[in-house]
């Protein structure tokens, strides 16, 4: 089961702009801005502008239109951010056993160096 919702979560403040972010790109689907706790010299969030707790909130209640609108723009970000030819990676944690913090969906963009093994 999908927990409902938080309007207060964090993404949500910094979506109605109740809290600052160092915006990297926005449109009509999806805000991208880099990570507070920056994990490598690339380290951006990119967070749909609608209400969903997380991928399985999202992938099963967001339209065709939303999840294509969403996903190019995740593409184009790390596009524009100079990332495709040496590489990122994509990660998106969903509930407790991944160390979910913020529950509004977001994807973590990673790259600019090297990184190490997926899992620790
Ligand atoms: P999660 O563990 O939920 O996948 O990742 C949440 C991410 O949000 C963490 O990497 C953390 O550093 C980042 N974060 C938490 N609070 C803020 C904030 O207020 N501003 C920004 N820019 N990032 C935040």
């Amino acid at each position: 089961a999908v927990s409902a919702y938080d309007p207060e979560n964090i993404f949500a403040k910094i979506l109605r702009g109740e809290i600052p972010c160092k915006k990297v790109f926005e449109n009509e689907w999806a805000l991208a801005f880099h990570d507070i706790g920056s994990k490598a010299p690339v380290h951006v969030l990119v967070i749909p502008k609608k209400p969903y707790v997380s991928f399985v909130d999202f992938s099963a209640r967001a339209s065709e239109d939303e999840i294509t609108g969403f996903t190019r723009t995740v593409g184009h970000v790390a596009t524009a951010l100079g990332l495709d030819e040496p590489g990122y990676r994509l990660i998106s944690n969903v509930g407790p056993d991944s160390g979910q913090e913020v529950p509004h969906f977001h994807v973590h963009l990673l790259g600019g160096r090297r990184l190490g093994a997926l899992v620790s």
